[in-house]
């Protein structure tokens, strides 16, 4: 047993316009308003932070954003700041999703910068980590994650770690229906829960979570969150569902 404590975290990515995204986050907060043992976070799209934040503020859901911009301000056309997103209500953001590595450019090397905003402004990043289909299948998995963990992780210290998240996501596994086993994650969470161990030391390797992200759904949650090393999870399409998210939670 651990006592880290379960986190479930929906990405809404770019669906709902801001009365779409209010209108879900009162559902799922109605629906979850008696779940008290697990952490619920949604992020959805800059532009209904704050509507949502206003939605929800006296519920237990609490708010994030899927990215930051790593500068306070400045001449960065259509970029965000973690000051305006913790203005705008949120107390945590995704960072290094795959599709942001995928289609904007991410690097471990921008994570890293991304990271370190995050914390300097008391946000909890959730940082994403995953290999692709291709780097699984050439058995590099383990190499790949390593390079992400230590680059992406590189200057922080083990007080940073202490407020932040891991999220294992497979690229191969995200919005594709296919879902990693849970011993294939398991498997993976422990890899990287003792690669914090060995960088920030055992007290930071037993206390970080390590959520699961890759096609969650209410069938496969109960034997994801079964595994010793799995503390919760990051779901994309089945959050977009009030109804079909809450039930992932009630399933914990
Ligand atoms: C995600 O967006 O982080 C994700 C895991 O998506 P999905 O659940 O749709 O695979």
């Amino acid at each position: 047993m651990n006592n880290r404590r379960p986190f479930i975290a929906g990405n809404w990515k770019m669906y709902k316009t801001s009365a779409e995204a209010v209108e879900t986050a009162k559902k799922l907060a109605g629906l979850v308003s008696g779940v008290i043992n697990i952490d619920v976070m949604i992020a959805p799209p800059f532009t209904a932070l704050s509507q949502v934040h206003e939605a929800i503020k006296e519920s237990s859901v609490m708010l994030g954003a899927q990215n930051i911009f790593w500068e306070k301000e400045g001449a960065y056309t259509g970029e965000i700041s973690p000051g305006m997103i913790v203005s705008s209500g949120c107390r945590y953001v995704i960072i290094g999703h795959s599709e942001r590595r995928q289609y904007f450019g991410e690097t471990d090397s921008t994570v890293n910068k991304k990271i370190r905003a995050a914390v300097n402004n008391d946000l909890v990043p959730v940082v994403c980590i995953g290999e692709t289909e291709k780097e699984r299948d050439a058995e590099h998995t383990f190499n790949i994650l390593d390079k992400q963990i230590k680059m992406g992780l590189e200057g922080h210290s083990p007080d940073d770690l202490q407020h932040m998240i891991l999220a294992y996501e497979p690229v191969w596994a995200i919005g594709t229906g296919k879902t990693a086993t849970s011993v294939q994650a398991q498997e993976v969470h422990r890899f990287l829960r003792s690669l914090i161990e060995d960088l920030f030391g055992k007290k930071i390797a037993g206390s970080i979570r390590i959520l699961y992200g890759g096609s969650v759904k209410p069938e496969n949650i109960g034997e994801l969150m079964s595994m010793p090393d799995i503390d919760g999870a990051l779901v994309g399409g089945a959050s977009l569902d009030a109804e079909k998210f809450a039930s992932i939670i009630n399933q914990i």
